[in-house]
């Protein structure tokens, strides 16, 4: 069962963030798709066991990974009703990739490596091309999943969400 979306609720959020769409739970259907299906219940924010989700505008869920990492584990999907998040319509949980930004310490001289430390794919590696090695995040292992955004002592990651394809 599915509640009717609410247009004047739907309008203000897809309005406000055409231009960089939130980082939703993990199997949203694109953004547009999402907003039209998504009642705002909550349900995968309390399913949650590592409690990385939160309320965004209007209380559309998003994920935050300032909270923690996701894992992927697929609970939030199971509780969601009106399959606003649908692992049988699209490919994968999503496409979120982690950047590194200008505030990150070694680029200032300063000796850090909190964030390799964390991933838990092994995406961060710190090439020995100079005196105080700087992270450099490999594309094709980094799964989005945050676990390094929190831990860095300066927030200088932050996770990119990229369109992508439907199932
Ligand atoms: S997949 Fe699991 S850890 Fe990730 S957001 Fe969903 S419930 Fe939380
Ligand atoms: S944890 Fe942050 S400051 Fe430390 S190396 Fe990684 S990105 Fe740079
Ligand atoms: S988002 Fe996850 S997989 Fe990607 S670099 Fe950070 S910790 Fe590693």
């Amino acid at each position: 069962m599915s509640a009717a979306p609410d247009r004047s609720r739907r309008a203000l959020v897809f309005g406000r963030q055409q231009a960089e769409p939130p980082l939703r739970p993990p199997w949203a259907l694109t953004e547009s798709d999402f907003l039209d299906r998504c009642t705002g219940c909550g349900a995968c924010i309390d399913r949650c066991p590592e409690q990385v989700l939160a309320r965004g505008t209007a209380g559309y869920p998003v994920f935050d990974p300032k909270l923690g990492e996701c894992t992927f584990c697929g609970d939030c999907e199971q509780a969601c009703v009106p399959r606003a998040l649908d692992r049988d319509a699209v490919a994968s949980p999503w496409n979120h990739l982690a950047q590194v930004g200008d505030a990150c310490l070694p680029r200032h001289g300063v000796v850090c490596s909190s964030c390799r430390d964390a991933c838990p794919e092994r995406a961060i590696a710190f090439p020995l091309t100079t005196a105080l090695p700087t992270p450099v995040i490999d594309a094709a292992l980094c799964t989005g999943c945050g676990a390094c955004v929190g831990v860095c002592p300066v927030d200088a990651i932050t996770l990119h969400r990229a369109d992508r394809e439907t199932a």
